[in-house]
């Protein structure tokens, strides 16, 4: 059989990673199987800093390296079985199955560490990107985008107190800190 042309993609073109549609079916099926099994899953909203800075200072082709490097750590700093997908733009979303808070938050650590050893040569200057997060357990009743909303608060809350760090979202509007620089 050929290739469906009818088919919508599901994986970025520049980065390879799925796409925000493949990533919504793949928190869907997660909602239901937390609602089976009552087990859980956590979220992370992850925002590149800064990221119109690179791209106004060295261009957009090379904000595109960029990107794709970052790709590549988010893929290396999650285990088989969790998903991280380009949800839009220079912000991403990982979906980390059977994950309860601190081992979110212990990810999210990880990746801030592998995010920051990458450095990108251009010309005689070296760029290190660095991204910020906001990390949210779901919670009985809630579905995805309520998850993804709360992370989405706590990934603000990490840009407007200094950038480079993760929060952990609490249960209500209200941020609890994580870790960071
Ligand atoms: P902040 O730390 O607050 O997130 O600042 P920021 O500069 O990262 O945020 P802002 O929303 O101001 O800029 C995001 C930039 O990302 C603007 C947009 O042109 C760029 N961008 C989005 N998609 C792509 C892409 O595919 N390639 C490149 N090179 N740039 C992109
Ligand atoms: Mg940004
Ligand atoms: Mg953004």
């Amino acid at each position: 059989m050929g290739i469906r042309a009818d088919l919508p993609p599901v994986h970025d073109q520049l980065t390879g990673l799925p796409n925000r549609k493949l990533m919504a079916d793949c928190c869907r099926r997660e909602d239901e199987r937390v609602g089976r099994d009552h087990t859980t899953y956590s979220i992370l909203a992850i925002d590149a800093d800064r990221f119109k800075l690179i791209n106004d200072t060295y261009g957009h082709e090379v904000g595109d390296k960029v990107l794709i490097a970052l790709a590549d750590s988010f893929q290396q700093s999650i285990r088989e079985g969790d998903y991280c997908a380009r949800w839009g733009g220079e912000e991403f979303l990982a979906l980390l199955v059977g994950a309860d808070l601190s081992m979110a938050q212990v990810v999210a650590d990880r990746l801030l560490q592998t995010v920051r050893g990458i450095q990108i040569e251009c010309g005689s200057t070296t760029i290190t990107p660095r991204v910020s997060i906001g990390v949210a357990e779901h919670t009985p009743d809630e579905s995805y985008p309520d998850v993804y909303r709360r992370a989405d608060a706590a990934l603000l809350t990490a840009k407007q107190t200094g950038r480079d760090r993760y929060v952990v979202a609490g249960n209500t509007q209200d941020p609890q800190f994580g870790s960071q620089a």
